[in-house]
């Protein structure tokens, strides 16, 4: 959603023409220009703030259906609902019968609530950004946390962590098949909070992991070993091959957390 409010500025000289032609003799050309100036306003305002919601041009939709695109994504412009119906019905008479003059005192009242009408818009708007703004931080936040638990699911696996990484390998594949844009700012500051926790948790398993034995808690030590392959008659065997390990493996139960190995042939 764009930040910038100006053509609002723009829509304002609608009022200020409208007022213009209401002051003057009160004859019925008078008041339906005042009355068609007014009602341009008001569509005007619903259409530009509807675009900018829908993203998308609403110009042929009528005042009923803009109105009610906006408040399923706005829901406080429900308070503007009675404001809506008169402006309906103005629209409705004035442009179905040449004749029809506007009653002073409702065309008055539209004219009048038309500033307050504008504000209110633009604060809906401003409030609206600032929200997606604020949720688009969370779901980042969110995303990081779900690569961090990918990333201490992986460094736990390669530990040997396997059987007690079930539940956490199950969340994260929920987690990454959520569609997050459905979700409210509300739901996202809980499931941070939960994503979070787990995350300690994986990397708490982690440390112990790389501090002793994840099978017997023994000491973790890293090992050099090496093993020379032989090739040729059983009687007369020749080396081919010298294949060296790099371990980090327990002491007592040689459990092997972290196994390199490179062979290299003669
Ligand atoms: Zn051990």
């Amino acid at each position: 959603m764009e930040s910038n409010f100006d053509d609002f500025k723009e829509l304002a000289e609608y009022i200020k023409l409208a007022s213009y032609f209401f002051e003057k003799e009160k004859n019925r050309k008078n008041l339906r220009i005042s009355t068609h100036l007014i009602l341009d306003f008001y569509k005007s305002v619903l259409s530009n703030v509807g675009s900018r919601i829908q993203e998308k041009n609403l110009e042929t939709k009528t005042i009923a259906q803009k109105f009610l695109l906006i408040r399923i994504n706005i829901p406080k412009f429900e308070e503007q609902e009675d404001l809506i119906k008169e402006i309906e019905g103005f629209r409705n008479k004035i442009y179905h019968n040449d004749f029809w003059v506007p009653d002073v005192q409702k065309l008055r009242k539209l004219i009048d609530h038309a500033t307050g009408f504008l504000n209110f818009t633009v604060t809906c708007l401003q409030e609206s950004s600032e929200r997606g703004k604020r949720i688009r931080k969370l779901k980042d936040k969110v995303k990081d946390e779900i690569y961090n638990m990918k990333f201490y699911i992986g460094l736990n696996e390669s530990v040997g962590y396997r059987i007690e990484l079930e539940e956490f390998v199950s969340k994260e594949k929920r987690l990454n098949e959520l569609d997050l844009a459905s979700l409210q700012d509300k739901n996202l500051q809980s499931m941070l909070a939960l994503i979070e926790i787990d995350v300690r948790r994986l990397k708490g398993m982690y440390d112990k992991a790389w501090i002793t034995c994840p099978k017997c808690n023994g000491k973790i030590v890293q090992k050099s070993h090496s093993s020379t392959n032989y090739a040729g008659p059983y009687d007369d065997p020749e080396p081919v091959s010298t294949t060296y390990f790099e371990t980090v493996e327990c002491e007592k139960c040689g459990f092997r957390l972290v196994d390199e190995q490179e062979t290299i042939y003669i």
